[in-house]
C-alpha cells in the first residue's frame, strides 16, 4: 500500500482530522489523529500491521514490545505477523515497565512498535525498560510517524507513513488568527 492508501483509510475511518484542533496538550494543530478508530476493525488492524512487520522482518526480533494502551494491538498485530511474542509495557509509579510476569531472556531480540510517534518519548521509555528485562532493542516501527521522520531513537526505525504535523501554541496560532473555530476532538463541547 502506498502512504495515500494508507492515509485515506484513516480518512474513511475519521481517525485522521484535518482543520483546526485543541489537542490534549492544549497545544492548537492542523492535523489530529486517533489511530484507535482504525483499530477498532481486526482486519484492518491486521493488514496494516503486517505491512509494518514486513519491514522490520529483516531484524530477527523474536519479541515485540509496545507502550499501554495505544501500543497494545500494534504490538500484538505485528508479532502475530512475524510469528513471535507480542508484550507491552506499562507505567508503574510513573516509569514505564513490564509487568504481568512479561520476561525476556539476555539478549534477546526485541522490536519497539507504537502506533504514533510524535516526540519518541513514550518509544525511548520502553527501549528502556526492555533493556532493564535484559532485551535487546533492535528496531522500532510505528503505523504514522508525524514528527516528520525527526526522531532518531539509535536503532533502524520504519513507520507507514511520515507526517509533518504543525503544533502551535494558542497564544500564536495562526490557524485562531484566520477566525477558523479550534475544535476538542473527542468532545461534544466545541
Ligand atoms: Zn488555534
Amino acid at each position: 500500500m502506498t502512504e495515500n492508501q494508507i492515509l485515506d483509510i484513516f480518512r474513511e475511518h475519521a481517525a485522521l482530522l484535518e482543520g483546526h484542533f485543541i489537542l490534549s496538550s492544549g497545544l492548537h494543530s492542523d492535523r489530529y489523529l486517533q489511530c484507535a478508530l482504525v483499530l477498532q476493525h481486526p482486519h484492518i488492524a491486521e493488514q496494516l500491521c503486517s505491512e509494518l512487520a514486513a519491514k522490520l522482518r529483516d531484524l530477527g526480533a523474536t519479541v515485540v514490545a509496545a507502550p499501554a494502551l495505544g501500543g497494545v494491538i500494534v504490538s500484538h498485530e505485528v508479532a502475530r505477523a512475524l510469528g513471535v511474542r507480542a508484550l507491552f509495557t506499562e507505567r508503574q509509579e510513573g516509569a514505564m515497565t513490564l509487568r504481568r510476569g512479561f520476561g525476556l531472556e539476555a539478549g534477546e531480540p526485541v522490536l519497539v512498535v507504537e502506533d504514533v510517534i510524535t516526540t519518541g518519548g513514550s518509544t525511548r521509555e520502553t527501549m528502556t525498560s526492555v533493556e532493564q528485562a535484559g532485551g535487546k532493542v533492535v528496531g522500532v516501527g510505528a503505523l504514522i510517524d508525524r514528527s516528520g521522520g525527526a526522531v532518531d531513537l539509535g536503532v533502524p526505525m520504519a513507520s507507514l507513513v511520515t507526517l509533518r504535523v504543525q503544533n502551535y501554541d494558542p497564544a500564536n496560532c495562526p490557524l485562531c488568527k484566520s477566525g477558523i473555530p479550534a475544535v476538542k476532538p473527542g468532545s461534544r463541547t466545541k
